[in-house]
């Protein structure tokens, strides 16, 4: 593609959504500048600017998918970085309270386990080898200022330094929106609605070393029934021969603080198999914890203007619910909704402007589905606040026949792991055949 969209765009944050975005964009302007607070480590460490980085962070195959059609080679340069291949559900133990374990058949889809700081130090990697993306660390942006035709975008050293850049094109990447939202306070128009899911789940990781275990999974979840507990637990491979362990908790109010209250949890799990493969380990160095109080879509999507060249994405527009492990592969699949923007309108008299509508129209359809996977999940703890999604109970009762259709029926299980893994669209499972197949399981008692 010709970089006949302009000489600059920014992109603000170089988390997963920042770092993708601007591989995206690199093709059509003549220069990204990345915008990064934090100073950014020559290596896969974690860093302050992303707290969460501690925990797993699970890149479905639909992100992976996204990631190595913007950036040739991503997949490899992970796998060699040493993330641990798992084939879904061959090497997956997803354990339900309804109908038990779901069968490990191969539906034929792989991901790639690592840390959150492997996957953005092997995407950064790749975005700073692009000639035309400068990634500037130790740059704070303070504010979008309005401007007619060209957005300006101040930003500070650490040591206090101001600076400011004008664009093209700003992509709000930082995770929380605050820049747009500043940008449309400072001209005085409408704040977008936000949809708030308040299910305040604390996070407790632990970092293992499996010596000497063996079994027939290499990712374990375990999933409680949520009128019983909120506790669920997870394990999952990362590079240098480590697990993560987690405990979620929704609506918590404590949490384990030594390796025998996080034992203690494991054992009051669902299943004793989180237990069982992690009682006789080394314990950690320390435990991580974490507090997601709330999803959060920001509708900028439905406000009637924003500002020229300004686009809020990822986190900032849509915060998922981690224990989906959602938030990389929607961030990633953005981008690449972004790059196919680019070429769709790059004939246009204003392209810009063209980016901005046709992406804003597109990307509420890309977030709904992942959205409602969560928000419907959630609505089954009874400590989850906010506003149950429309035809709650008829959602509940599709999914109860379908996990025991899953357990049936593999050609339900490839369905329901290609829409799992955001490869596929929802609509998949409503395709006469698969519907048919799911219904067939509605009508039976649980086993
Ligand atoms: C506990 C936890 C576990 C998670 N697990 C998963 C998982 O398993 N799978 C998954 O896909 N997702 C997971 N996520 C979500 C995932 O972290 C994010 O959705 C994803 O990284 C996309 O975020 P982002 O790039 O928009 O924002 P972030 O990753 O938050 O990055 C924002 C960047 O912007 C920078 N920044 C912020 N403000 C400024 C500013 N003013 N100026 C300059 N720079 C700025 C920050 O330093 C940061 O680098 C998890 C989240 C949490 C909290």
């Amino acid at each position: 593609m010709s970089r006949h969209f302009g000489q600059r765009a920014i992109v603000i944050g170089a988390g997963i959504g920042g770092l993708s975005a601007a591989g995206a964009l690199s093709s059509a302007f003549k220069e990204v500048v990345i915008l990064e607070r934090d100073a950014l480590p020559d290596s896969a460490v974690s860093r302050a600017g992303v707290p969460q980085d501690r925990h797993p962070h699970l890149l479905l195959a639909g992100g992976l998918q996204a990631l190595d059609s913007i950036f040739p080679g991503f997949e490899q340069d992970l796998a060699n970085a040493g993330a641990v291949p798992v084939d879904v559900f061959k090497d997956v133990r997803y354990e339900r309270p309804d109908v038990g374990v779901l069968p490990q058949r191969d539906c034929g889809t792989s991901l790639l386990c690592a840390s959150r700081p492997q996957i953005e130090y092997t995407l950064r990697r790749k975005v700073v080898a692009i000639a035309n993306v400068t990634l500037r660390s130790h740059s704070r942006v303070t504010e979008i200022a309005p401007a007619a035709i060209r957005p300006l975008v101040r930003f500070e050293s650490d040591a206090g330094e101001v600076d400011a850049i004008e664009a093209d094109l700003v992509v709000d990447a930082s995770g929380r929106g605050a820049p747009t939202l500043g940008l449309l306070g400072a001209l005085g128009w409408e704040q977008p609605h936000e949809t708030v899911v308040g299910v305040d789940i604390s996070y407790t990781t632990a970092v293992l070393r499996p010596e000497g275990t063996s079994s027939n999974w290499k990712n374990l979840v375990t999933l409680p029934d949520p009128s019983i507990s909120a506790k669920a637990g997870l394990i999952i491979p990362l590079e240098g021969g480590r697990w993560f362990a987690s405990i979620s908790d929704h609506g918590a109010t404590d949490r384990p603080k030594t390796w025998e209250e996080f034992l203690a949890a494991a054992n009051q799990l669902n299943t004793p198999e989180i237990y069982n493969a992690i009682c006789r380990l080394s314990p950690p160095d320390d435990l991580r914890h974490f507090v997601f109080d709330a999803s959060r879509w920001r509708h900028f999507e439905r406000l009637e203007r924003l500002p020229r060249g300004i686009l809020p994405v990822a986190d900032s527009l849509c915060r998922f619910n981690p224990v989906y492990g959602q938030g990389m592969t929607v961030a990633a699949r953005e981008a690449k909704l972004l790059r196919e923007i680019l070429d769709r309108v790059a004939g246009e008299a204003d392209p810009i402007e063209a980016l901005q509508a046709a992406f804003m129209s597109e990307v509420g359809a890309l977030l709904q589905a992942p959205w409602n996977i969560g928000v419907n999940a959630d609505f089954a703890y009874p400590t989850t606040r906010g506003e149950r999604p429309e035809r709650y109970e008829e959602s509940r009762q599709f999914e109860a026949a379908l996990f025991r259709a899953i357990v049936a029926d593999p050609v339900v299980q490839r369905a329901f792991s290609d829409v799992l893994q955001l490869m596929q669209p929802f609509e998949l499972l409503n395709e006469p055949d698969i519907r048919q197949r799911i219904e067939a399981h509605a009508l039976m008692p649980n086993a």
